[in-house]
């Protein structure tokens, strides 16, 4: 049988994609990873000690858009969460993104009292501004600020994550975590948030339940004939699907690393990141995440790595100018592939997307597809 369409990839893009395409075309899908399992990045699972974990580190759903919360409460009900996040520096365990609690913490009563009535003098109560705006500020007391936070948690943590301080980066990857001039201690502040009621990967199961949808697990997109397909959507790396052509596109990765232990609960807060000590970023006990009642836990921590090709993940896009480039000629090089191409997703697109930013761009994706895709 020939299918209409080729989705390489099932993740939020590839899974969203060929929903829209047999629901709304009632086109025929072959929908296929090279994992064992649907969901890409943000698949769950039970590990062998019981807990429900996120297989590849924790992911929390949140969004501003309300056309995609709408979307995804087609295929799952929510429960009601907030993240929180702890760093501990100099010993103690200061809210993340960094606030008045943080500064406070890490202060004597004077120092507060000066640093942040010269901060909501110039910003205002509730202003949220990214570390690397801050450090730039003409005021030279605004600027010591800013380096006393940048040095506290900014700094040695992105050299961790990226092998790259955050100023040789660009600016928005710090910008996801600002300053905030409030007692607000949510990591996320997105109108809508929540995690799938039981779990992703039910979640993605619905999505691809349709008879229209062929599912296949464990193959790798050189393993399908092109006779099988007419078109093809792609939302793997541009590298790969060239074979390194152009040489290959730098990505960070991570190792994961579980513990089971027989507590109750291991932590105070969902997650605590380790800016200044450890070779890991942060610990994550899935139990916050998902909401299970179980005697014992399971915790995560994150060991940034460069990105190998084969050997590990390509989990983060290196959003550098060279970097961009170097994609944008792939991207130049799709229509010398022998049928339409359509290259979406974390990694197609090079893109640092948030889950809701994947969905976002699949159905904006969907909704330009040219009348003659359509038929
Ligand atoms: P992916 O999930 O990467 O899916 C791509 C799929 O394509 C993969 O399953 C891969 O196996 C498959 N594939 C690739 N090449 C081939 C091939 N050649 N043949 C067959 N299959 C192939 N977002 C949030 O909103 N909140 C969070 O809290 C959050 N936390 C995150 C934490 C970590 C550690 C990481 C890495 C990401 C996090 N994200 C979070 C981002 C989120 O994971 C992504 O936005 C989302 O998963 C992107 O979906 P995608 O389908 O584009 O890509
Ligand atoms: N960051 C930091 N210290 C922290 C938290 C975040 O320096 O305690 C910086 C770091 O560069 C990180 C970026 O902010 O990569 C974005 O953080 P986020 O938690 O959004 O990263 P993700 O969950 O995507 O790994």
């Amino acid at each position: 049988m020939t299918f209409d369409w080729l989705i390489v990839g099932a993740g939020f893009s590839g899974c969203t994609l060929a929903e829209r395409i047999a629901s709304q075309l009632r086109q025929t899908v072959l929908l296929i990873d090279r994992r064992p399992y649907l969901g890409g990045n943000a698949a769950d699972a039970l590990d062998p000690h019981g807990i429900f974990v996120h297989l590849h580190g924790p992911h929390i759903f949140h969004t501003r858009s309300r056309e995609v919360w709408n979307y995804l409460s087609a295929f799952t009900s929510w429960r009601p969460y907030q993240h929180r996040v702890r760093a501990l520096v100099d010993g103690l365990a200061i809210p993340i993104p960094f606030n008045l609690d943080s500064l406070k913490a890490l202060s004597t009563p004077a120092a507060f009292k000066s640093a942040s009535t010269l901060l909501l003098h110039a910003f205002g109560d509730g202003a949220e501004i990214p570390i690397l705006r801050l450090r730039r500020h003409r005021d030279p007391g605004i600027r010591a600020i800013a380096t006393f936070i940048y040095e506290k948690v900014f700094h040695n943590y992105t050299l961790k994550q990226w092998g790259l301080p955050p100023d040789q980066l660009d600016p928005s990857v710090t910008a996801r975590v600002p300053v905030r001039l409030s007692r607000d201690d949510r990591y996320f502040t997105d109108p809508y948030q929540a995690m799938p009621l039981d779990g992703y990967t039910p979640m993605f199961e619905r999505m691809v339940q349709s008879p229209l949808i062929t599912l296949r697990l464990n193959t790798p997109f050189l393993e399908v004939p092109a006779r099988q397909y007419r078109r093809l959507v792609y939302t793997g790396a541009l590298d790969e699907l060239f074979a390194y052509s152009r040489g290959a596109l730098p990505y960070r990765s991570l190792r994961f690393d579980a513990e089971h232990l027989p507590v109750q609960r291991f932590q105070h807060a969902a997650t605590v990141n380790y800016p200044n000590t450890e070779l890991f970023t942060r610990i994550t006990e899935m139990k916050y995440l998902t909401g299970q009642a179980a005697p014992g836990t399971t915790i995560v921590r994150e060991y940034p790595q460069p990105h190998q090709p084969g050997v590990n993940e390509p989990y983060y896009p290196i959003p550098l100018p060279a970097n961009r480039d170097l994609h944008e000629d792939y991207l130049a090089d799709l229509p010398s592939l022998d049928r339409p191409v359509l290259a979406l997703g974390r990694l197609a697109d090079y893109r640092y997307y948030n889950m809701d930013q994947a969905v976002a761009r699949a159905l904006a994706l969907f909704d330009s597809l040219p009348g003659r895709l359509r038929t």
